[in-house]
């Protein structure tokens, strides 16, 4: 699994951290995603997959 993130698209709603903090955490001044495993170890995969399910801005893309 391959995660990319579009921070043009991200509102910086959180959703991604909630759903996986250890992939993705939020710029302090303004909340933009910041990806912090762009390649996730498989115990990570599910909650990637939520991460990316629940973002409101569609920035966040898995690749397999
Ligand atoms: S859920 Fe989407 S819009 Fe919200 S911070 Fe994460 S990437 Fe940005």
């Amino acid at each position: 699994m391959k995660v990319v993130i579009d921070e043009d698209k991200c509102v910086g709603a959180g959703q991604c951290v909630l759903a996986a903090e250890e992939v993705f955490d939020q710029r302090e001044d303004d909340g933009i995603v910041v990806l912090l495993d762009a390649l996730p170890p498989e115990g990570q995969h599910s909650s990637v997959e939520d991460a990316a399910a629940r973002c409101p801005a569609l920035a966040i893309e898995v690749l397999k």
